[in-house]
């Protein structure tokens, strides 16, 4: 399978009083669609840092990001701009929806910004509402959904753009232990059918046997797990 996200060498430093803090300090990783890799660490390890370097959110102090193909640090804004809304998702703990939207307009809004036709994108967000266990609540609001119901409309709007990688951070922070083990295996089941590359921050090493992998960060390193040129 094609190489979805990949990571050489990254390194990430931010400004810390006369020094600096390394978040990142060399990880490299590979995700192929269709892999689900989940990542752990302890609070402040770099977790977070590692997936929004992979977003194209935040440019690395060194290294290389590719999504997709597109080397991230060729590109200009715009371009790093197009590649995430092309090719990936992004699934944070809070699903953000918009509170006055129905959970099939939620998936509309990026649709619009790709100028799709709305009715192929009406029908696509109902069929990936219906495959997320929605299909009865397309038309409610968030505040008439369940924080689970919330989560899944989160997964199926990460799906709209029929992205490469799926990046998915604590997704089930805000869930009791049932929840979050449907939430997870939902994941799972998306990354098989619709070959996406996910790479899901968890703390809960319950749930990581519904991944293909487990990637340890400590101190901005990847200590064990999938680095690139492993496999
Ligand atoms: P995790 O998600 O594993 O808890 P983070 O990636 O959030 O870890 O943070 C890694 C390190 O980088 C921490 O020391 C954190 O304080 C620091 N850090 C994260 N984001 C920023 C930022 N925007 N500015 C400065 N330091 C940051
Ligand atoms: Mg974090």
């Amino acid at each position: 399978m094609e190489t979805a996200l990949h990571l050489s060498q990254v390194t990430l430093e931010y400004p810390d009083g006369e020094g600096i803090l390394r978040a990142l300090d060399g990880v490299s990783l590979d995700l192929r669609r269709g892999e689900f890799v989940s990542l752990v660490g302890p609070s402040g390890s770099g977790k977070s840092s590692l997936l929004a370097v992979a977003a194209t959110l935040v440019r690395p102090t060194a290294g290389s990001v590719a999504v997709a193909g597109q080397d991230a640090g060729s590109l200009t804004e715009a371009g790093r701009t197009a590649l995430r809304r092309d090719s990936i998702g992004i699934i944070f703990q809070q699903p953000n929806l918009l509170p006055s939207l129905t959970a099939v307009e939620q998936l509309l809004v990026a649709a619009h910004l790709r100028a799709e036709p709305l009715g192929d994108a009406r029908r696509k967000a109902a069929g990936l509402l219906g495959r997320v266990g929605l299909a009865s609540v397309l038309d409610k609001r968030p505040h008439q959904l369940s924080g689970g119901q919330r989560q899944r409309v989160n997964i199926a709007r990460a799906l709209m753009a029929s992205p490469a990688v799926l990046l998915v951070d604590e997704p089930t922070a805000a869930l009791d232990r049932g929840r979050s083990e449907e939430i997870v295996r939902l994941l799972r089941e998306v990354t098989d059918e619709f070959g996406v590359a996910t790479l899901m921050v968890t703390h809960d090493t319950g749930l990581v046997s519904f991944t293909d992998a487990v990637a340890t960060m400590r101190d901005g390193r990847l200590t064990a797990g999938v680095h690139a040129d492993a496999r």
